[in-house]
């Protein structure tokens, strides 16, 4: 074999495997968004036949064999080549390692799990929906004992959504943050409440909604000719290429906050996708570097950005020009503050910042112990419940509100959420970073969000997935990562809005 031929049966691949993920990704979406309540069955038997056809391509062994090659050639591939084989044969092995009728199976197991978890949400139903969780967590034990036999296997699981990450690093950052956070909490909660009952008791029509999320992603500077807007039950974002991003969100008639932060959110999400260097396009090295990174980069819109004081004072205006009655008599700071209000509640995506790791830190608490055997999935509605209390000093009255609120493990996305916590803590150290070289408030006061989007562009969008997270991270940040950024903001944000001394 040549270097020329194994560069073309690699890309050829490559190109494959790029256009089953689309038609996938497209299927999926369609799912979400518009398709009829029926057409799950006939959706899973495609998804499971593409499925089997990525497989086959992944694991070709005329592509293991032009990988090998290339990765024993380094001194003939440019640095973006070498990268490129580098991330592939990371994924293959892990793909590679798993029988293919478990491969198989296991597409068919989640897309049945997806169902039946939506019903057992809506009829508060843990008993029908536990048999699957049982089976996806024990599919993903046994994947990641195949793929690293001698690892930890939540290890494995954590390290595929954050390359390097482990429990040893995740129990550390939970636990600085647990000390700052809980004790911060306390002291708010003694504090007379925010008022936001202006927000509710009146209608938002979804029609005018509509307009402000238009509003809003011009704002914050996304291309809508290349981002499309859906409406799904859990706001999200999917991308196929830097030229078609998708996201959605949710409209409820009753506050329009809730859309107002999804749509800045997942178009955090969209602008790092939209922004992946041009050179990259094609390839692996396209689009986020890893979960955290790209969860850093949708709660950097939403919180640092979005709950601003000067970004509620520059949307103000708009906001009473589309909802002038509803709004009547407001102040923009009645507004920043009521987007501000702190405190313990049921359901994650509607946490408050200084709250939401707490919810994450449940779910990570009771994957690894699922994980490790030490909690059965019976006892799940009682452990999620009994951290609940304390960490958060709520009661959970039923399971849609509590251990079947997310859609994650019916996903499959086991391992996943410990990358919200860590890209809230990544976005403030980027904050304070951008900050010695960017006038972020003048910014935003101005209208014009490029000096921010441009910086995040030129640290983070533009490098897609070239070099692993921390390594992302550091070079962007100059120093090491640290959480005290996080809750030292925190810690000033809160005291401010509570008046704490
Ligand atoms: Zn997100």
């Amino acid at each position: 074999m040549t270097t020329q031929e194994a560069k073309t049966i690699f890309r050829g691949h490559v190109a494959q495997m790029k256009a089953l993920r689309h038609a996938m990704g497209i299927l999926s979406y369609d799912g979400a968004t518009t398709a009829p309540v029926e057409s799950a069955e006939g959706r899973g038997r495609t998804l499971a036949y593409l499925s089997g056809c990525s497989y086959e391509i992944q694991t070709d062994p005329a592509l293991e064999e032009a990988a090998r090659y290339l990765s024993q050639h380094p001194e003939e591939l440019s640095e973006l080549e070498r990268r490129e084989i580098q991330l592939f044969r990371r994924g293959s092995e892990y793909t590679a390692s798993i029988p293919r009728d478990e491969f198989v199976g296991y597409t068919t197991l989640l897309n049945k799990a997806d169902a039946v978890w939506h019903k057992a949400k809506l009829d508060s139903d843990f008993a029908s929906f536990a048999p699957l969780i049982r089976e996806i967590f024990d599919a993903n034990v046994r994947f990641a004992k195949y793929y690293k036999p001698d690892q930890a296997p939540y290890d494995t699981q954590l390290s595929r959504y954050e390359q390097g990450l482990t429990m040893a690093r995740t129990d550390a950052f939970f636990g600085a943050l647990k000390e700052r956070i809980v004790p911060l909490l306390k002291r708010v909660m003694a504090r007379p409440q925010v008022d936001d009952s202006f927000l509710w008791g009146k209608v938002y029509p979804t029609e005018v909604q509509r307009k402000f999320t238009d509003y809003l992603l011009e704002l914050i500077t996304v291309d809508r000719r290349r981002c499309g807007v859906g409406e799904t039950e859990h706001p999200f974002t999917t991308f196929f290429n830097k030229k078609d991003v998708r996201v959605t969100t949710h409209y409820h008639e009753e506050n329009p906050v809730y859309s107002m932060y999804s749509v800045i959110h997942e178009g955090g999400h969209a602008l790092y996708e939209l922004h992946s260097g041009d050179e990259l396009e094609g390839t692996l090295l396209s689009g986020g570097a890893s979960m955290s990174i790209h969860e850093s980069q949708s709660r950097f819109m939403e919180n640092y950005i979005g709950r601003s004081r000067a970004f509620i004072e520059l949307i103000f205006p708009k906001m009473q020009e589309l909802f002038p009655e509803q709004l009547a008599g407001v102040t923009a700071e009645q507004m920043y503050l009521a987007v501000n209000k702190a405190q313990p509640s049921l359901i994650r995506t509607e946490a408050d910042e200084l709250t939401y790791a707490l919810h994450v830190l449940v779910r990570y608490e009771i994957e690894k112990g699922l994980f490790d055997g030490s909690i059965a999935v019976e006892e799940l509605p009682g452990v999620w419940n009994a951290k609940y209390r304390e960490y958060l000093g709520i009661d959970v009255p039923d399971d849609r509100r509590g251990v079947l609120q997310d859609s994650h493990w019916s996903n499959g996305n086991v391992g996943y959420f410990p990358s919200y916590a860590l890209g809230s803590a990544y976005g403030a150290q980027l904050l304070a970073k951008m900050k010695q070289s960017v006038d972020v408030e003048g910014a935003i006061r101005s209208g014009d969000l490029r000096p921010i989007t441009g910086w995040l562009e030129e640290h983070i969008w533009k490098y897609g997935k070239r070099y692993d997270p921390l390594e992302l991270l550091e070079k962007a940040l100059g120093e090491p990562f640290d959480p005290r950024y996080f809750t030292d903001y925190l810690e000033e944000k809160f005291t401010k809005i509570y008046g704490l001394d």
